[in-house]
């Protein structure tokens, strides 16, 4: 927008204008009174993307300015919306009070400046929040030819880094999933995007190494960082531009961020992001939470508890003392059912504290997160008191960490009512008996509203007018009313003498006495000293809260550890799921293993899940096995429930399985052939190929590899000589462990030219012509694939089956002779007669001969005639 210098902007618009050039990239939601407006292009973008009236206001270079605006009370639900669009907002507040800016002059602003910056990953109001997930800003940052991804929650205070090379940087996005990914530069658009973030491009000076341990020196008021680890220059870099960007976004207010820990690499099972999405750990393939891994198993009941199975899931250990030490805990619970029903009860009445922690930091908080914190931590020291001495550890040290906050609790219980209001702003909050000075202003002020009425009682008897009212109004105050007939009276004398007129009405006529107004300026004033009185004592608890944020945030983490532990306690008792044997070996075996979501799934329409048992190596030949079976038979949920086994097992949960012995899995793979990814335009072929390669680059002989009828997106026998391939690759050079599921039966040949690999099949039985799909996993391989019985159940109609068996039997006949050239078993079949008749033929298709037959009765015809006819037709042969 150009200035126009005909067309002066008003001083508003010019402060408008500067606030908005200094705040590029943003919407600027401007404080006007109750309302947040945008005005021009803001305005058009604005009002498009929420559905609001768009108007207009002034002008400017002679052009009307477009507006639109939402009230300030409902403004989280608008700006949660622009945030989901994609939209970042600028909120400039009014800064001081209007009544200041009109003393400086009649031309005077208000002044106003951005308080915040709202950007996806820097949010913190409860309602724009998902409970249950963690809300993730990070960073991406390479200094020479080091790079590192660092990424923290605002929300909770958690705040990571790790050593990341650019090829790994996809897959830990699709661990982490945050919502916006700080990055210098546009390059990596795509691949965040991809991972369903949002890029924020930022300047590389934000990167910088030195500039960012000395951000985060003063952070955390220290001389040096070594306290906290040692950090590399790229790690340095990352966790700078996101403390840089917070201080930008938050315009100084430093959310609390626990100090920095670093991730080890190699320390989670390596799963990539093709993984994750085929086997939908915490989200099924249509998006969304339900039907997901996660969402079959959580059992937890608090929010943190929630985000800490989510990030178990999502990054399996791969340390054998931290499996075992969680798993450890759950082994506890599952042993003492009424402990963990108790645990449950008591952790179902425990609030979010660390989101109640981040927003009192942030100084957005109010009475509510105080009451959070206090009930936290009250119920956190009752949890600990019923958890027993002799606690497995990592219950042990959560009861550590949950008790000797007495002394806060209580100051909290005492200072607070019971259920106070969301906002300090109105008071009310600070329980009676706390202050000796608000208990007394309150006092005044209530007593006050007693006084009057006496006083009413008084003036009515004194003007003897029975109707005679005092009420109040925002404009007069309290004051007097009666009607016009008694009026009179009381503006002559001696009345006049106690009334004041005031106004007059078209019904009422009012008046006020010194009394009265004496005694409103006393209401008021107490009435205002006691929400001063009440936002000082709220500091000072805010304060009190703060200065033990660290002690409180590790209380947090407690009842979460708690939780989670009870929660698998819980499903574990429930659906009898058993502790798995977790160590150093490469074995796989898995004895009764079920697909927690497919079984639930099952239960809904009262059907059960058949367990099958995988058995991979306990030696140390390579086991791979190949899976044949037709389809619908049960080939991948047995793929796939035995790569959720193994993840549960690394994140210290029970397992669906009679028994489970795994060696520590260093990396999952999940393929699926022909899975359809055209919303990437590559072809479904390339993308299954791509992924493929990934595989036998990567994987190391820890690796657990599951691939589901990988080649079949391409002709049948490159299809199978891929497959082939990659099976021979797998087995030599991979040395994993795998299990591969094919319907190229010729595969099941390699059983016997390559050592460990070995052929199953899940059984089907055919019955008058009908398959039944046992979902038995057995060994050997499918006699054959049974499509034909497949598509009849699916519904083909019946000729169409009649046909494909015909085809089929003489392919297969023809293939026993030796003579399997489908070309030359084309002339052997007579073609395809469909059941109804034949469409009659057309028209110009018919030959003389058949004309000539049409016209023929034969009943008509004399011998003679006969012969004669057969001489003509012959001719026209
Ligand atoms: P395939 O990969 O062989 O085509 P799926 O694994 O997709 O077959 O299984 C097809 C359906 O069979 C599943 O949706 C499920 O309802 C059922 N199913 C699979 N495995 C089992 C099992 N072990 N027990 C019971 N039903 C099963």
């Amino acid at each position: 927008m150009t200035k126009d210098s005909t067309d002066q902007p008003t001083p508003m618009m010019a402060q408008y204008l500067a606030i908005r050039d200094a705040n590029p990239g943003a919407l600027l939601f401007y404080r006007m009174g109750d309302f947040y407006e945008m005005f021009f292009d803001d305005a058009v973008a604005a009002a498009g993307a929420l559905d609001i009236a768009l108007t207009k206001r002034g002008t400017h270079g002679g052009e009307p300015i477009p507006m639109c605006g939402v009230p300030v009370h409902s403004a989280e639900s608008y700006l949660l919306t622009l945030i989901r669009k994609g939209f970042r907002v600028a909120i400039a507040e009014q800064m001081e009070d209007p009544a200041e800016a009109k003393k400086r002059g009649s031309k005077s602003v208000v002044a106003r400046d951005v308080v915040r910056l709202v950007t996806p990953g820097t949010l913190t109001e409860e309602s724009l929040l998902e409970a249950r997930r963690h809300n993730y800003l990070a960073a991406f940052a390479r200094v020479r030819d080091d790079c590192a991804l660092a990424w923290a929650d605002i929300s909770t205070g958690a705040f990571q880094v790790m050593d990341c090379a650019l090829a790994r940087l996809a897959p830990e996005l699709a661990r982490l999933a945050p919502r916006e990914v700080l990055a210098a530069g546009h390059e990596l658009r795509d691949l965040v995007e991809d991972a369903g973030a949002a890029l924020t491009d930022l300047h590389a000076s934000a990167f910088d190494s030195a500039a960012g341990q000395r951000r985060l020196c003063a952070l955390y008021g220290v001389e040096t960082l070594d306290g906290f680890g040692s950090f590399t220059r790229a790690e340095l870099a990352a966790m700078g531009a996101i403390v840089d960007y917070l201080e930008l976004t938050q315009k100084g207010k430093l959310p609390l961020l626990r100090p920095p820990v670093r991730e080890r690499a190699g320390g989670a099972m390596g799963i990539d992001a093709a993984t994750r999405r085929n086997l939908e750990l915490t989200q099924a393939l249509g998006g969304g939470r339900e039907g997901s891994l996660l969402a079959a198993i959580d059992r937890t009941v608090t929010a943190a508890g929630a985000r800490l199975l989510e990030r178990r899931i999502g990054a399996p250990s791969r340390d054998l003392a931290l499996i075992h030490a969680r798993q450890d805990a759950v082994a506890m619970l599952v042993d003492d059912p009424r402990l963990t029903a108790d645990l449950r009860t008591a952790l179902a009445r425990v609030p979010d504290m660390d989101r109640a922690l981040s927003r009192l930091a942030l100084d957005r908080g109010g009475p509510r997160d105080l009451a959070a914190i206090r009930a936290g931590l009250a119920q956190g020291a009752a949890i600990a008191a019923r958890l027993p001495d002799d606690a497995a550890p990592v219950l042990a040290d959560a009861v550590r960490d949950l008790t000797g906050h007495d002394e806060l609790i209580a100051l909290l219980d005492a200072a607070l009512v019971a259920e106070p209001p969301l906002l300090a702003r109105d008071g009310g909050f600070v329980a009676a008996g706390h202050d000796a000075d608000l208990d007394q202003t309150r006092r005044l002020r209530d007593e006050g509203r007693g006084v009057i009425a006496g006083m009413q009682a008084d003036y009515a008897a004194l003007a003897g007018v029975q109707s005679l009212k005092i009420k109040h109004n925002n404009v007069l105050g309290y004051f007097i009313e009666t009607t016009a007939t008694h009026a009179e009276r009381m503006m002559a004398p001696p009345l006049n003498a106690t009334f004041i007129h005031r106004q007059t009405t078209a019904n009422q006529i009012r008046f006020t006495t010194v009394d009265l107004s004496e005694l409103e300026t006393r209401i008021l004033n107490a009435r205002d000293r006691a929400l001063e009185i009440e936002r000082g004592i709220f500091d000072r608890l805010r304060r009190a809260v703060l200065d033990r944020a660290a002690l409180i945030g590790q209380a947090a983490r407690a009842l979460a550890e708690i939780d989670l532990a009870a929660a698998l306690a819980d499903i574990a008792a429930g659906e009898g799921w058993t502790r798995p044997l977790v160590d150093d070996s490469r074995a796989f075996v898995i004895e009764g293993g079920r697909h927690p979501v497919v079984e639930r799934a099952l239960r809904r329409k009262a059907e059960s899940f058949v367990a099958n048992d995988c058995a991979l190596t306990e030696g140390d030949t390579p086991a791979i096995w190949l899976l044949t079976g037709p389809n619908m038979a049960g080939k991948s949920t047995f793929l796939r429930q035995n790569a959720l086994i193994a993840v549960l097992a690394q994140a210290g949960a029970f397992v669906p399985a009679r028994r489970a012995h795994i060696g520590v899995v260093s990396q999952l793979f999940s393929r699926v052939g022909a899975a359809d990814d055209l919303a990437r335009g590559r072809s479904t072929f390339m993308v299954e190929m791509v992924e493929t390669a990934a595989i036998l680059n990567q994987a190391d002989d820890r690796a657990l590899v599951i691939l589901d009828e990988i080649g079949r997106g391409t002709a049948t026998w490159d299809g199978l000589s891929i497959a082939w391939a990659v099976m021979e690759h797998l087995h030599a050079a991979n040395r994993c462990r795998a299990l591969f599921a094919t319907h190229y039966h010729e595969m099941t040949a390699l059983s016997a030219k390559l050592d460990g690999v070995e052929n199953a099949t899940v059984a089907v039985r055919e019955w008058e012509g009908e398959v039944i799909f046992l979902h038995e996993v057995r060994k050997g391989a499918a006699d054959r694939s049974y499509g034909v019985q497949v598509a009849k159940l699916a519904g083909l109609p019946a000729s169409v089956v009649d046909r494909a068996r015909a085809v089929l039997d003489a392919l297969e006949s023809g293939e026993r002779e030796g003579a399997a050239r489908p070309a030359a078993l084309i002339d052997d079949l007579p073609l395809f007669r469909a059941m109804p008749p034949a469409p009659p033929p057309v028209k110009a298709k018919q030959s003389p001969l058949d004309a000539r037959m049409k016209d023929i009765h034969p009943d008509a015809l004399t011998p003679r005639e006969a012969l004669d006819l057969i001489y003509e037709l012959k001719a026209l042969t």
